[in-house]
């Protein structure tokens, strides 16, 4: 559960941690190309930068053509397409922004126009360096500037970049620092969370344990006793029964062997017991030399008074000396008693074993009487 607890704790630290990378990529993305989109529409130059190229291919062309031109031979059609080379050049010179930003624009227009004029009109020679002048000394200047402008278009889109990346690595460095320190103090608060719950796990468990012997003491007979008459009132459970034992002429094993030796006795027996039952928790000591059992896993009334008899067995193998006894060892008499009416309170339960185990003193001890007695 605690295991679950902490995997769920890092399982969030690092979908906080991935979430806020990816959102940090996706605001990165947003905003350079963003950033970029404007540095474009603001410039507004480079998407057209090849306007004056295309304009001065056409011009040249003009020009190459005019040169071959020989109005003796040539025909009005060879004008013609001097004209509409012409007519090209100007109009992919002839935009706005150019004539806003360069004042040679409007000069070289005209000096096409002129050049048109002349061609119509077949007066080429006259001014035709003038005017290829004009023109290509604006071209150049428009060119030069373009080349300038995406210079310095680049280099902004490449600060821009740069600025985004750098918020980009601190992003993710504080994003990684903090998932680190997050996880640092799950992890510290769930170490603290288990010891204190192993702590009080051990208290109670100490609370409940007999400290001599290794069984449980009366405080945890009156919780189990609850809980079993609980469970058998509701018929929760369809066997039961409980056993108390009493260690035989104890009193006199202490006086002839002393109390140290006697706790020791108690601690053996206790063991040789606990080693024939599936579930130690169900092993009380109830006081003194007297100890309870809980039978409630289903076992049927023979296997219950087999238990009994393996115990009164086990107690006289360990052939604890105790001239007291008829047997000359130490041995246990048993009351056993099997749950048959609908409902009983804990100590209703500790009357009926009582019974029984006094019955069993009162017939010579190192026996069990029986519910079937
Ligand atoms: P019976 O066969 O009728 O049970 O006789 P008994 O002598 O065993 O019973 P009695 O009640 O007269 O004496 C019980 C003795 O158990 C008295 C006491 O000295 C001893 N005893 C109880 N608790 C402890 C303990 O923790 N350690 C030791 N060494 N002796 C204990
Ligand atoms: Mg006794
Ligand atoms: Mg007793």
């Amino acid at each position: 559960m605690f295991k679950r607890a902490r995997s769920f704790g890092l399982f969030s630290v690092l979908t906080l941690a991935v979430v806020t990378l990816l959102s940090l990529v996706l605001l990165n993305t947003i905003r350079f190309d963003g950033s970029i989109r404007a540095i474009f529409d603001r410039e507004q130059g480079l998407y057209d930068q090849s306007m004056p190229t295309r304009s001065q291919s056409y011009w040249l062309e003009a020009l190459t053509l005019i040169s071959q031109f020989d109005s003796t031979v040539d025909s009005d059609e060879a004008r013609q397409k001097i004209l509409e080379r012409i007519d090209l050049a100007y109009a992919y010179l002839n935009v706005g922004r150019y004539l806003d930003s360069y004042s040679c624009t409007e000069d070289a227009l005209n000096a096409m126009l002129q050049l048109r004029n002349e061609v119509e009109r077949q007066q080429l020679e006259a001014t035709r360096y003038k005017l290829w002048h004009d023109v290509f000394s604006c071209y150049a200047e428009v060119q030069a500037d373009q080349e300038e402008l995406k210079a310095h278009t680049i280099t902004h889109a490449l600060d821009v970049s740069h600025r985004n990346q750098f918020w980009m690595n601190f992003g993710i460095s504080v994003t990684f620092a903090l998932g680190v320190i997050l996880w640092l103090m799950t992890e510290y608060h769930d170490r603290r969370h288990n010891r204190e719950i192993k702590e009080r796990l051990a208290w109670q468990t100490r609370a409940l344990r007999d400290h001599l012997t290794s069984t449980y003491n009366r405080l945890a007979l009156q919780q189990r006793l609850e809980e079993l008459a609980e469970q058998w009132s509701k018929k929760k459970i369809k066997s039961a029964a409980v056993i108390f034992y009493d260690l035989d002429y104890f009193k006199a094993y202490n006086d002839t062997f002393g109390h140290v030796a006697g706790d020791e006795a108690l601690r053996r027996v206790a063991e040789a017991v606990n080693q024939l039952l599936t579930l130690r928790e169900n092993h009380f000591r109830f006081g003194g030399e007297e100890f309870f059992i809980i039978l409630d896993s289903g076992q049927s009334k023979d296997e219950v008074i087999e238990i009994g008899e393996q115990i009164i067995k086990a107690v006289r193998q360990l052939k604890i000396s105790n001239p007291a006894s008829e047997t000359g060892y130490l041995t246990v008499s048993l009351g056993i008693y099997c749950l048959e009416e609908d409902a009983y309170t804990s100590d209703e339960l500790i009357q009926k074993a009582d019974e029984l185990l006094y019955s069993a003193k009162n017939s010579g001890r190192n026996c069990a009487i029986d519910c079937h007695s």
